[in-house]
């Protein structure tokens, strides 16, 4: 699962593989990367998103 700090909370927990879908349908105002457009902070943490480096088992 995906924790989606834009949420309100207790319904942040999206799948991973739903989150990058998520973020364009209920914040599109955010990229897919986490960051809000204009911003470089990052927003969504600990996450799993496809741009994110899996580690190597
Ligand atoms: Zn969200």
């Amino acid at each position: 699962m995906a924790t989606c700090n834009l949420c309100p909370p207790g319904r942040r927990e999206h799948p991973e593989d739903e989150m990058a879908e998520h973020l364009r349908t209920a914040h599109p105002e955010v990229d897919e990367d986490g960051t809000r457009k204009g911003d470089d902070s990052s927003i969504v943490t600990g996450t799993s998103l496809e741009s994110a480096p899996e580690p190597t088992a």
